[in-house]
């Protein structure tokens, strides 16, 4: 596409100085920014300056009424500006209000990762969290959580381990603490472990077991949600959880979960039913990584299903 500065040079050799030419560009001299921008620069500009840059400043005028009007610009989602360039007056083009705060959106998307999440956690926020008495407690645990972290992310801070009965709001409390931390700049994956589970064991026929599993464990902060829901196997208990876990404690990365079962039950109810005779004892040092890594904060209230 020709640009307008383009086109009017051309126009203008071809009608130097006609009365159109001044008519219009006597409009471009009574612009409030033009005149703003002439008076700003008076000691670098004189009237030659002006007058070779009067394409620049008819092309200025133009894009910006168009912009004003709703009208389709040179530079779809930027603006014109002024500014000085070699002694003369150039137009330079930057993204729009709208424009940054699409990209800021884009990006504060890209730092949540999901894997089988309910879409509700898109849309969390914690301005919107309901704190009736029973939930306040949790709430202010994901705030200290959030500002301890954010104070010095580079130290090793607790994570939560979020337990209460089916639809008390856990997974709508993690996703709220994951969509503050991609607004201030931090990435966060979400996973529910269930589904997680059932695409490991699939991922071994493709031989994707590895690359799936590295990918989470090194998650700068990781969510496991609703670990316990399921009836583990001796395979994801030990191959799965524990490295991810072990992992993690090593390297002191933050680390979330939620569950409908404490973790006294998570022991004794999840990761302890396999027959064999090794489940208790494997199950314990699972549970010492857990402890390590979160702090327990249980969330009673009513279930807020709709159903
Ligand atoms: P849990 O994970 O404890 O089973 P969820 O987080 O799935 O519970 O929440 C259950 C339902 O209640 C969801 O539909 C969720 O959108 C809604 N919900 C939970 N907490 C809030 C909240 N603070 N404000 C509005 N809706 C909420
Ligand atoms: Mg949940």
């Amino acid at each position: 596409m020709e640009n307008v500065s383009e086109s009017m040079k051309k126009w203008m050799d071809q009608n130097n100085q006609t009365a159109h030419y001044i008519e219009l560009m006597s409009d471009v001299y009574r612009n409030g920014d033009v005149v703003q921008f002439i008076n700003d620069h008076r000691d670098e500009l004189d009237e030659d300056h002006i007058d070779r840059s009067a394409a620049k400043l008819y092309e200025y005028v133009t894009e910006k009424r168009k912009l004003e009007n709703g009208e389709t610009t040179f530079a779809p989602g930027y603006e014109p500006h002024l500014i000085m360039s070699n002694h003369l007056i150039d137009v330079a083009y930057a993204p729009t209000k709208e424009t940054v705060a699409r990209e800021k959106m884009k990006s504060e998307q890209r730092r949540l990762k999901t894997i089988s999440m309910p879409k509700l956690v898109k849309d969390a926020s914690l301005t919107e969290f309901e704190k009736d008495e029973n939930r306040v407690l949790a709430l202010k645990e994901a705030l200290q959580f959030i500002s301890a972290f954010e104070a010095s992310p580079r130290t090793y801070h607790q994570g939560l381990y979020l337990y209460g009965s089916f639809g008390v709001g856990k997974t709508y409390l993690l996703g709220a603490i994951a969509n503050q931390l991609a607004h201030d700049g931090y990435s966060t994956t979400m996973v529910h472990f269930p589904s997680f589970a059932v695409e490991m064991k699939n991922a071994i026929a493709t031989n994707n077991v590895a690359d799936k599993l590295e990918a989470v464990k090194r998650a700068p902060i990781l969510m496991l949600d609703d670990i316990g829901a399921d009836s583990v196997s001796d395979w994801i208990r030990d191959e799965v959880l524990a490295v991810i876990l072990e992992y993690r404690m090593q390297e002191e990365l933050p680390t979330f979960f939620s569950s409908n079962l404490s973790m006294a039950k998570l022991e004794s109810e999840y990761l302890t039913v396999s027959k064999k005779s090794e489940a208790p004892l494997k199950a314990k040092r699972i549970m010492q990584r857990v402890r390590f890594l979160a702090k327990q904060v249980e969330m009673v209230g009513q279930n807020r299903r709709p159903n």
